[in-house]
C-alpha cells in the first residue's frame, strides 16, 4: 500500500466533508465514509457498498485506512486485556481493555513515552519519543471495539490513561475526542471519555471549553515541595494554580472531576497527607481515587500495606470526600496504572 495515500483513519468529520468536497462529493459522503471507518470498522474500500464501484475505485486508489497490528495481546487472569500495537515507523504503544460488570473501558496511550517523567511512572522512565497521531489514537479504539463487537458486545468507555500526557499532544487528542464524540464517530457521551492530567494547566482550560468530557487529575501530593519532587511539572503549575483550575472545569449537574493519588509507601501515604488532601479539595466537586502504586522495574517505591491504603480513605471519607480505592487489574501482564511502556513479553 503506497504511503502517499490519504490515510482517512483519524479524520474527524469536518476534514472528511472538507476532503470529499474537493472531489465535488455529495455531504453525505463523509458521515457515510466515517461510519464505515468508526462504527463498522471497515478497513478497506470493497466492504462499502453503498458506495458506487467507481467511486470505491477512487478511493483505493487515492486513500487508505491505516490499522497497525496489535503484534502483542496478553489476557490478565483477572480478563484485562493487554495489547501492543507495532506503529508504522516501528515505534510500540500499548492499550489496555477492562471488563467490568456493566461497563467495558478502553485505556488508551495518546504520545509514544512521556517527557514528564513522573518519578514512580513506567512510561516516564522511557522518555519521549513522540506524539502519536489521532490515526494512531483512534485506531486503539476501533481495534477494541472490534474485537468486543464480534463478542456480541460494546465498548462503554474510554479512558486517555495510557502512555504519555495527552494534553502534551492536544492537536491530535483533541481530533480524536472529536470521533470518540461525533454521532457519526464512536457516538459516545462526554461522561464516557476521560482525558487524564498530569496538569497541564492552560491545556485544561481549553480543553474543558471546547469539550464535555470528563477529567481525571493526578495528584499524587497535597503539598508542593512533595509534589515537586515525585511530579516535575508541579514546577512550572504548583497546586494553587491546578486546583484552581480544577475548580474551573465546567460541570454538567451530577458530575465531579477525578483527583488520582498514587499511594507509594512511606512517601505520600501518612495521616497528615490524607488530612492535607482533604483540605486541598475542600470545596470542590470531586472524587478521590487511590491508586496503591503498582510495582515495575524502574520503580524505586512499593505500595503501603492494607491498612494504611485504609486509614488514608477513612480519612478522606470522615473529611467528607468522596473516594474509592482503585481495584488492581492487569498487574500480572503488566497492564496496570503506572506500567505501561511499549515492551512485549
Ligand atoms: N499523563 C497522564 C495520563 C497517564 S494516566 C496522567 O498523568 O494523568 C496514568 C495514571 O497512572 C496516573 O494517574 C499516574 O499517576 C498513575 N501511575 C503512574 N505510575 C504508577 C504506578 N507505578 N502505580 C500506580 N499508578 C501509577
Amino acid at each position: 500500500m503506497s504511503p502517499t495515500r490519504t490515510d482517512l483513519k483519524g479524520m474527524t468529520l469536518p476534514e472528511l466533508e472538507a476532503y470529499f468536497s474537493r472531489w465535488g462529493k455529495e455531504r453525505y459522503r463523509a458521515r457515510q465514509i466515517s461510519r464505515w471507518i468508526y462504527q463498522r470498522f471497515a478497513e478497506d474500500f470493497t466492504a462499502m457498498t453503498d458506495l458506487s464501484k467507481r467511486f470505491r475505485e477512487d478511493l483505493a486508489q487515492n486513500c487508505r485506512i491505516s490499522a497497525p497490528p496489535a503484534e502483542g495481546r496478553e489476557v490478565s487472569s483477572d480478563g484485562t486485556e493487554k495489547f501492543l500495537f507495532r506503529l508504522e515507523d516501528g515505534e510500540p504503544v500499548e492499550s489496555v481493555l477492562i471488563p467490568e460488570e456493566d461497563r467495558r473501558t478502553l485505556c488508551i496511550s495518546s504520545q509514544v513515552g512521556c517527557a514528564l517523567r513522573c518519578v514512580f511512572c513506567a512510561t516516564g522512565a522511557m522518555g519521549f519519543r513522540r506524539n502519536m497521531t489521532s490515526s494512531e489514537i483512534v485506531h486503539q479504539v476501533v481495534f477494541a471495539a472490534k474485537r468486543l463487537k464480534e463478542r456480541g458486545l460494546r465498548l462503554t468507555n474510554v479512558v486517555f490513561m495510557g502512555m504519555g500526557e495527552p494534553l502534551e499532544n492536544m492537536t491530535e487528542v483533541a481530533r480524536s475526542i472529536e470521533i470518540l464524540l461525533s454521532p457519526f464517530g464512536f457516538g459516545l457521551s462526554g461522561k464516557r471519555v476521560t482525558v487524564s492530567t498530569a496538569g497541564v494547566v492552560p491545556v485544561m482550560r481549553e480543553l474543558a471549553k471546547k469539550y464535555p468530557v470528563s477529567f481525571a487529575i493526578s495528584l499524587n501530593a497535597p503539598r508542593d515541595d512533595l509534589r515537586s519532587r515525585l511530579m516535575p511539572i508541579n514546577r512550572k503549575y504548583p497546586l494553587k494554580e491546578l486546583v484552581g483550575a480544577m475548580k474551573r472545569i465546567p460541570l454538567q449537574s451530577g458530575r465531579k472531576v477525578t483527583a488520582e493519588y498514587v499511594l507509594l509507601s512511606g512517601v505520600n501515604d501518612a495521616a497528615q497527607d490524607a488530612r492535607d488532601l482533604a483540605r486541598l479539595l475542600s470545596g470542590l466537586r470531586v472524587k478521590v481515587n487511590l491508586i496503591p502504586c503498582n510495582p515495575h522495574d524502574l520503580c524505586p517505591f512499593a505500595s503501603p500495606p492494607t491498612e494504611t491504603v485504609d486509614r488514608f480513605r477513612d480519612i478522606l471519607l470522615s473529611a467528607g470526600v468522596q473516594t474509592i480505592t482503585r481495584e488492581r487489574r492487569g498487574a500480572d501482564i503488566r497492564a496496570a496504572c503506572g506500567q505501561l511502556r511499549g515492551a512485549s513479553g
